[in-house]
């Protein structure tokens, strides 16, 4: 109030103003710019402290229309010229050409579309609006969502390919290009007032914003009244989070945790924020302690900084506010009028700014101070800039070269900044640098290459040390803050990156354009200079290394090059000069490297038959010296080696005309040589490490060789050294070439004839050694001669190689789309024609629930190559095995001969050279001979194996000469002398050396092919050779036929073998038929239990009542394992162990009708005793089928519990387990199914009841439904009496205790005959035959669980008296059976189908469990709430109900149906003894006689609950759920009985003055029937459990379509009428009638049909489902993006919008915006949701990440895959892929099933033991 007063009123001091003669002051100063910023200045800051100032008072929101009124609407008229702006707005509106370009700016989340056949890159993409109406929706487009930067760049002609307007853009006719610019359409005086005060006012809000004085304003525009007042403004990073925030708020300005939560909302959002108003000193106080609080030492020695806070005078503030005001209203202004929008562009690029101490232009200025701003500051100006610049290609062309003026200081700033990159004027550059146009223009005439690269160069010079790149984690100068910014640095080689996106064509290439792209190549090679040669390993041979060297940061580099390096090579093929000046200078860089070690020469003597020389080579041992895996100059070379074979330029021409550096040898040869060896080093290195020599230098060599071959390195790394490698041999004379790599690799003694001899050989360890290195030796000679795909290095495209590669990645099985992704480089991956390419070599196969995988096509196995240069050693082996495998299955030959390469490029062909030339010779021969020989020690099958490759090869290269018409000359070298390759060979075959079959076929094939290119090139020695094919042809046909021989007598062997197995087998069943059946699922037990059953197969069963079926035979034991103790035990009343199920109880909602209601306190909701007709809360009951005794459950649990409170008291840490200890889950013992409790086994009940059944007369009796009612009601008349005439003597309060008339009592009411029958039907209930007593183990077990159910449905604590326990057991039992009548309706499957053995189990046991569990409550209870439930039922209008009993249609009938028939029986037994006595001794035993059996007592209940439920579905009705159209045929066949159930309905419906339905009489029975099904059927599954007869056999196979006959069977089975109308006349007695009567015309039923906003529950009962997911995802994610969170409208886009699959609400999930309370807890939106909707359980979808999220219990969760898939049959969490994606059917089904059957925490279990990284997840801040 303070601060109001001080500046007056405001509207009465605008009101002494005049405006209009302000705003004509200002028009007649515009021509004079000095005085109209004069006047405007003095304006501004006479007036903006009258309605900005900062206080806690000041409001925003309601200064905003003061602001517009007094600043920007005068600003408005001044330049319109007139007050009726808007009109004159429209004007210059329709002066505007309409941009083609959308230019829509994305919000953060929003989905964009790229499309993979047209955009021209990946950056070019499509707002939703635009794709929704372009060819792209029917291309390969690619989803994401934005990062919140960027714009639509629909109808921008460089951006694609095709499509460039969607049907929206679409121009109407073809302007022409040189349209002027908007501004040029502008009226002259209305252009120069804006000009005016455009150019005035941002002068003005830079400077205001960039103000970094914060104590008084420049004194222009200091106001006259001063106040004293500062705020404190905290600001925004990246460094603190969230939490840190919030609690250094809560601590320092003692706020609510509400409070505190909405400023660090607000910076995070904003930028900034003040928190607090007032003098200087308490403002500089708060500073202090935010930053004490907030900078703390991150335990690494290095202190995090502070949060930034700034104390700001008022004034400052002030006009910084209106700045930002000012910056909203352009672009405002900006969306009136284009031509406006322009004029500001441009005068913004042009005019410097007029403020002290800058000189620029404005747009650089405002770059520049780019990050002196906040972020809510910059974003706006970027807004403007991507509104206005971007979208007009002129204002992009000026703009762009602004932008590079002042890149360099831009990577500067963004380097030392801590903001995210989309918050940075940076990100420009995306938009600029990737329009190819701009790219080549700038390339042209800013030199831009070099300047990006020079600039990244700039930002990392604190990580080189003398020239190279310096990654030392212990290296302290790279400190925390350097660590940062290089990585921050890093981001500029993306601006390269979109530099070079498209190869400019030869033509584009003038002089000044190769100048500057080679300058910007040289400052490329300059930094592949610092790179090269870093993180040398020296082989450790003594100790192992003391630390693991750091290797991660030449790698990532590595990385991050690799992007750009393939562009470079590509523009540098483009043009002959270019690629010279390339080479040359690589070159020279490599011969000046500084810190290689001087290069040693020595001369080694090389004697092989047939070659003897002295050969110079590089000394330089590797097992000994340096060796670096980062050679990237030698590797840029080799990238340039396809160019110069494409324009035939051989190295040595090249070399030989630069100049080599001087003291270096001179001879090109030796260049060539020294080139070659650092690659060979490489080579080596990995030899050797294979070989096992480099063992003691630990994970950091493992890692580098890893990824030196890695598919997200190879491409740069180990392709290019294969290259240059090749490259340099097909150069060096062939001996030579051998004689260098033999040297390197350390073989000059291995190849000595002698070395075999046993005297002069080493120790066995270096010969296995050396023969692995040997082997690595050969796999290098045959890589660089088989591998030619490389486009110009072999005569082949890009498409072959990418062929080959993926088959042979199918050649070790086959892989869905991702699978091959993953193993393919990412070039290749987004290559638009990868499908096309990969349709051509495999098939797709469809497997299960809409995956889909690829198979390679039979043909294209021939292409398998099992030393392919990619494979690792692992998938060598594995795709070995499985083309064996394939080959055997086949009935192939165990064979896999080398593939048919393609021919080298004609400029490489010399490399051919290699496979004849004379060492080559003498090194196949020396294997060959080894291998033969009787006693070798280095004879090795892996060497002959690739030496027979290189045969083959050779023989390959001989028959393509000969083709050619040319000799290739290797069959003549190899068939030469007495001990020849070729006898060698013959003699290899004879030799028993050889072992392996494949190896011995391969052998063969190669020699078969010798003979055939043998006879083909040489025909003058034909019969020679004819006679030697002769003998190998018969020789390998007599093979073949032994083998085959051997092979039938093995099959016979193994036929034999078998049948015998089968026998045993059979045999050991028969002997042990009954073990084997119990170790079988509970369901098999159930049908073995039926089976036994003597009915007559031709009599119909009948579950209830007289005429039920006997079941005579004595019952049959079952036996059970314990899974603990694996003992076997009988299920039998008479077990002192008794044994139980693993179980798990849940609250759940599943069933419920009604999303809108939901539980508040469940105590209260389960008091009042009738379950509600909408479900909305019931507690279910699942198992996973397992049995355990129950002490040993017991045993087991208590170990878990102890082991588990002993770790978490360790950990202290919050409980991270996938059960949760607290409530008492644990995970099943066998199968790791969550429970949380244990279901008590029992068996059938018939066995509790059989015998006193037999000696009783109780059988025969016979009570009419009528009798049996009036005995009834006049009991629960008698009970209630009492209960009112106590009720008037007391006050309202409404408390009732019923006492239970007795029998007796009852009876002499009756008449005598009727009497009788009454008593005898009830009496013999309570014989007391002690046989029939349950055992004190049993009541155990199942008070025990009543007690959980109680629990975990109450969420309540433990209490063995609560009222609600008996309730909780009866709800449970009912509502499980229900679940599963909705699974069965759901699945379509029928009634009695047998049911996986879980659910068949869980049903029998629960059913038996309630039964006997109410026999084992206290009876009292018991019969309070018999009488209760009957008297919603039995009592008529005359007779006062219970007040608070709800009408019949509020209550739900089958849940009154269990508790009636359970705790009918115990009505009239006697009063316990009385409970203190009981516990004294084990005399209270619990007779099982009152156990419910379906008796003639079930039957009458069914009948009458039944009836009420008819009546529920006739008052329910409605006109629309009643067919009325004409039933042609069927309609005829309405008889009478339809006929009186019709005036049933009619006289109901009137009596109730429910409105009446016009319907055909056989509609309505149709209707009736239909509606009363779900009932039937639960109830038959019911009385199926509880009486154990076995339902008519066709319900076992009825599907829902057939539900006329589903009624009548159920109905019989049930003992009910067939004919509904019967059930409201039984023998012809008005009782039921008026029973009817009363339940339409009471009290509570005109409550209910009175009710507003509720509607009454529809019949039957409908299966809920998930919410229904659109079809196409791109429907989901764009709905999701215009969602915005609902508790802060300021923050416009919610983090993580989360919709419930139950109820379809849309959440704003993961943002401390919408946390709530839940107890103790503060949880996020989703986990608060899902307590109200789902009870705790719940499914949710993420659109943003396409994935599906499900919660369970507060504390757990898991994420789970999408129903959504791509056209590859996979899902794709996170939007990894961006292919489209729709819904599969299947899979939601499955969800749907999955949901019904209560599976969800059961899941979440079994993920978290999955995904254990999960259990780190805060599930409930979700
Ligand atoms: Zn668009
Ligand atoms: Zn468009
Ligand atoms: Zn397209
Ligand atoms: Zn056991
Ligand atoms: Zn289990
Ligand atoms: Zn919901
Ligand atoms: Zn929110």
């Amino acid at each position: 109030m303070e601060v109001l007063t001080a500046f007056g009123d405001v509207s009465d001091h605008f009101s002494q103003l005049d405006f209009d003669k302000i705003i004509s002051d200002w028009t007649d100063s515009v021509d004079n710019s000095e005085s109209f910023n004069e006047k405007l200045r003095n304006y501004i800051k006479n007036n903006i402290l009258k309605v900005l100032h900062p206080s806690p008072e000041c409001d925003l929101n309601v200064e905003e229309p003061k602001i517009d009124t007094y600043f920007f609407k005068l600003f408005e008229v001044f330049i319109c010229g007139n007050k009726e702006t808007e009109k004159t707005f429209n004007e210059l509106k329709n002066l505007d050409s309409p941009s083609v370009i959308c230019g829509k700016v994305f919000k953060t989340g929003e989905p964009v579309y790229s499309c993979r056949d047209c955009s021209v890159d990946p950056a070019c993409v499509l707002c939703i609006k635009c794709f929704n109406s372009s060819i792209h929706k029917k291309h390969h487009y690619k989803i994401t969502a934005s990062s919140g930067c960027g714009y639509c760049d629909c109808g921008d002609p460089e951006a694609w390919k095709d499509g460039v307007y969607c049907s929206l853009h679409e121009p109407k006719l073809k302007s022409d290009s040189n349209k002027p610019l908007a501004m040029d359409n502008l009226p002259e005086e209305v252009k120069k007032r804006a000009t005016a005060i455009f150019l005035f006012l941002s002068n003005y809000i830079l400077e205001i914003l960039t103000i970094k004085e914060n104590d008084c304003l420049p004194e222009r525009y200091q106001a006259l009244a001063k106040s004293e007042n500062f705020v404190t403004m905290l600001y925004n990073d990246e460094i603190h989070t969230y939490e840190q925030v919030i609690s250094a708020l809560m601590k320092s300005i003692k706020c609510e945790q509400k409070r505190a939560v909405d400023i660090a909302t607000f910076v995070d959002k904003e930028g900034r924020a003040a928190i607090s108003f007032g003098p200087k000193a308490n403002c500089l106080r708060l500073k202090e302690e935010i930053e004490k609080t907030t900078a703390r030492s991150t335990g690494q020695g290095s202190i995090q900084p502070s949060l930034l806070v700034k104390v700001i005078h008022n004034s400052i503030v002030a006009h910084q506010m209106f700045a930002m005001r000012a910056l909203s209203w352009f672009l405002n202004i900006a969306g009136k009028s284009d031509g406006l929008l322009h004029l500001f562009c441009s005068l913004s690029m042009t005019s410097p700014v007029t403020y002290p101490n800058a000189t620029e232009t404005i747009i650089e200025e405002s770059m520049l101070a780019d990050t002196d701003l906040w972020k809510g500051a910059r974003l706006l100006c970027h807004e403007l800039f991507m509104t206005g610049i971007l979208k007009n290609i002129d204002l992009k062309h000026k703009f762009s070269k602004i932008f590079v003026k002042v890149y360099p200081r831009l990577c500067a700033d963004f380097v030392m900044d801590d903001h995210h990159r989309s918050v940075s004027t940076m990100n420009f550059s995306v938009q600029l640098l990737t329009v190819s146009t701009l790219a080549r223009m700038l390339i042209r005439e800013d030199n831009v290459l070099e300047i990006v690269l020079k600039s990244f160069i700039e930002e990392c010079k604190h990580k080189l040390k003398d020239d190279k790149f310096n990654f030392d984690r212990n290296d302290r100068s790279s400190s925390n803050n350097g660590q940062l910014r290089y990585r921050r640095a890093l981001y500029i080689l993306y601006d390269v990156k979109y530099l070079l996106i498209t190869v400019p064509s030869e033509d584009e290439w003038d002089s000044a354009f190769c100048q500057n792209f080679i300058n910007g190549l040289n400052y490329l090679l300059d930094l592949l200079s610092y790179l090269h040669g870093v993180d040398s390993v020296k082989r450790q041979t003594g100790a192992h290394i003391e630390y693991e060297s750091e290797w991660e940061g030449a790698f990532g580099l590595q990385i991050k090059l690799s992007d750009i390096f393939g562009p470079f090579l590509e523009w540098c093929s483009v043009k002959t000069c270019v690629l010279e000046e390339a080479f040359k200078r690589t070159v020279n860089l490599i011969e000046s490297q500084k810190n290689t070690p001087s290069v040693v020469w020595k001369t080694i003597p090389l004697q092989v038959a047939g070659f003897e020389d002295e050969i110079h080579v590089v000394d330089y041992d590797v097992s000994t010296h340096k060796v670096s895996v980062h050679i990237a100059l030698h590797r840029f070379l080799a990238g340039l080696c396809p160019g110069l074979n494409a324009y035939n330029i051989t190295l040595t021409e090249l070399l030989s005309r630069s100049e080599s550096r001087p003291g270096l040898c001179d001879s090109v040869k030796s260049r060539i040589a020294l080139l070659l060896d650092p690659v060979l080093r490489v080579q080596v290195l990995i030899a050797q490490h294979r070989a096992g020599m480099w063992r003691r230098n630990g994970f950091s060599l493992i890692n580098q060789i890893y990824f030196y071959r890695n598919v997200r390195c190879r491409t740069e790394m180990q392709d290019k050294d294969v290259i240059l490698v090749q490259k340099i041999a097909a150069e060096l004379p062939p001996n030579e070439f051998l004689a260098h790599c033999l040297n390197k690799y350390g073989l000059l003694n291995w190849i000595k004839q002698e070395y075999d001899d046993v005297r002069t050989a080493p120790s066995e360890d270096r010969v296995v050694q050396t023969s692995v290195i040997a082997e690595e030796f050969f796999i290098l000679i045959l890589t660089i001669l088989s591998e030619r795909f490389t486009p110009n290095m072999g005569c082949v495209d890009k498409k072959d190689s990418i062929k080959r590669e993926i088959i042979h990645l199918l050649c070790s099985g086959p892989l869905s789309h991702s699978e091959l992704c993953k193993s393919l480089v990412e070039d290749i991956c987004n290559m638009t024609e990868l499908e096309s390419i990969v349709l051509e070599v495999a098939d797709k196969k469809k497997i299960s629930s809409g995956k889909i995988e690829y198979c390679l096509k039979q043909e294209y196995y021939d292409w398998y190559n099992p030393f392919f240069y990619h494979y690792g050693k692992t998938e060598q082996t594995k795709s070995e095995q499985r083309q064996l495998k394939r080959r055997k299955e086949a009935n192939e030959e165990e064979c896999l001969p080398p593939p048919k390469p393609p021919k080298f490029h004609k400029n490489m062909e010399s490399i051919l050279e290699l496979l004849k030339c004379d060492v080559m010779i003498y090194l196949q021969k020396l294997v060959l001979e080894r291998m033969e020989a009787k006693r070798s020690r280095s004879a090795s099958e892996n060497q002959l194996h690739i030496v027979l490759h290189l045969i083959a090869l050779s023989l390959y290269e001989e028959e393509n000469a000969h083709n050619d018409g040319k000799c290739f000359g290797y069959v003549k070298k190899a068939v030469s002398e007495p001990s020849s390759i070729y006898q060698l060979l013959k003699k290899l075959l004879d030799s028993p050396n050889v072992k392996s079959p494949p190896m011995r076929s391969l052998l063969t094939f190669v020699f078969k092919k010798f003979i055939i290119v043998r006879h083909l090139v040489d025909s003058s020695i034909g019969s020679k050779i004819d006679k030697d094919l002769e003998r190998f042809l018969s020789q390998s046909d007599k093979e073949k036929t032994e083998q085959k021989k051997k092979a039938d007598i093995a099959a016979k062997r193994r036929r034999r073998i078998l049948e015998q197995m089968n026998k045993r087998q059979k045999e050991f069943i028969q002997s042990n038929i009954e073990l084997f059946r119990k170790t079988k699922s509970g369901s098999q037990d159930e049908i073995m239990e039926t089976d036994t059953l003597t009915t007559d197969s031709e009599t119909f069963h009948v579950a209830l009542g007289d005429d039920r079926t006997h079941i005579t035979s004595p019952v049959s034991v079952v036996r059970k394992i314990c899974i603990l103790c694996q003992e076997e035990q009988d299920i039998s009343i008479s077990s002192k162990k008794p044994m139980v199920l693993c179980s798990y109880v849940q609250k759940s909602t599943v069933l419920s009708q009604n999303r809108t209601k939901c539980v508040q306190k469940i105590g209260a909701y389960y008091e009042s005793v009738f379950f509600p007709a909408d479900l909305i809360l019931g507690t279910h009951v699942s198992t996973c089928g397992h049995v355990m005794h129950a002490d040993c459950w017991q045993n087991w649990y208590e170990a878990l519990t102890h082991r588990d409170r002993r770790r978490m008291g360790r950990l202290r840490g919050p409980h991270h387990s996938s059960y949760d200890i607290e409530k008492r889950e644990y995970l099943c013992p066998l199968c790791e199914t969550l429970g949380n409790s244990v279901l008590p086994l029992l068996p059938k009940l018939t066995y509790f009841t059989s015998q006193s059944r037999q000696n009783n007369a109780t059988f025969g009796v016979s009570l009419s439904m009528s009798d049996w009612l009036d005995g009834l009601r006049k009991t629960v008349q008698n009970s209630i009496q009492k209960e009112r005439s106590q009720q008037n003597n007391d006050s309202d309060e409404f408390s009732i205790f019923f006492v239970p008339c007795p029998l007796s009592s009852i009876t002499r009411l009756m008449a005598e005959s009727v009497a009788k029958n009454f008593q005898a039907l009830f009496e013999y209930y309570y014989d007391m035959d002690p046989a029939l007593s349950l055992n004190d183990e049993t009541v155990q077990m199942v008070s025990k669980f009543a007690l959980d159910v109680y629990i975990h449905g109450c969420d309540a604590e433990a209490d063995d008296n609560n009222r609600n326990v008996p309730l909780l057991t009866w709800v449970s039992a009912a509502y499980t059976i229900m679940s599963t009548e909705h699974l069965l309706r759901y699945s379509n499957q029928p009634l009695f189908s047998t049911l996986p053995a879980r659910q068949e189990d869980c049903l029998v046991s629960i059913v038996r469990y309630a039964a006997v569990a109410t026999v084992v409550m206290q009876k009292n209870l018991i019969k309070d709430y018999c009488v209760r439930l009957l008297s919603a039922l039995v009592c008529d209008s005359a007779d006062k109900r219970l007040r608070k009993t709800p009408s019949i249609l509020d209550m739900d009938m089958f849940h009154l149906l269990v508790p009636l028939v359970l705790s009918l029986p115990t009505l009239y037994a006697e009063e316990d003894v009385s409970s203190a006595q009981a516990t004294g001794g084990t005399e209270t035993k619990f007779q099982s006689s009152r156990i419910a059996t379906g008796d003639l007592n079930s039957k009458h209940i069914l009948n009458l609950v039944f009836t009420a439920h008819v009546v529920q579905t006739i008052l329910s009705a409605s006109q629309e759920d009643i067919y009325c159209g004409e039933d042609s045929m069927d309609a005829q066949s309405s008889d009478e009985k339809g006929e009186k159930l019709a005036d049933i309905f009619m006289h109901l419906r009137n009596l109730a003055q429910v409105p009446t339905i016009e319907a055909k009489s056989w509609n309505i029975e149709k209707y009736i029937q239909k509606a009363v099904m779900p009932f039937l059927r639960c109830s038959g599954l019911f009385f199926h459990y509880l009486t154990s007869v076995s339902p008519p056999d066709l319900l076992k196979e009825l599907h829902q379509t057939e539900s006329s006959i589903e009624f009548e069977l159920l109905t019989k089975y049930l003992a009910l009428p067939q004919n509904l109308a019967d059930l409201f006349h039984p023998e012809d007695n008005e009782v039921v009638q008026n029973l009817c009567k009363s339940w339409c015309t009471d009290d509570s039923m005109k409550e209910t049909l009175n009710r507003v906003n509720h509607t009454i529950v529809k019949h039957p009962i409908k299966v809920n489902s998930l919410f229904d997911l659109p079809d196409d995802y791109t429907d989901v994610i764009n709905s999701a993006s215009t969602f915005s969170c609902p508790n802060n409208k300021e923050v416009d886009d919610a983090r993580t919008p989360t919709m419930c699959l139950i109820c379809g609400q849309m959440l704003c999930s993961h943002g401390y915006c919408c946390q709530e309370h839940l107890g103790k807890l503060i949880v996020g939106a989703a986990t608060a949701h899902v307590q109200i909707c789902g009870s705790g359980t719940g499914m949710f979808f993420r659109p943003r990440e396409c994935q599906l999220l499900m919660l369970s219990g507060k504390v757990k969760g898991c994420f789970y895959p999408p129903p959504y898939l791509d056209a590859y049959g996979e899902t794709d969490s996170g939007l990894r892929r961006g292919n489209p994606l729709f819904l599969c059917q299947q899979r939601l089904k499955n969800l749907n099933k999955l949901w019904l059957r209560h599976g969800i925490p059961e899941t979440i279990a079994h993920s978290l033991e999955v995904n254990t990284n999960w259990l780190d997840i805060e599930w409930f801040n979700l």
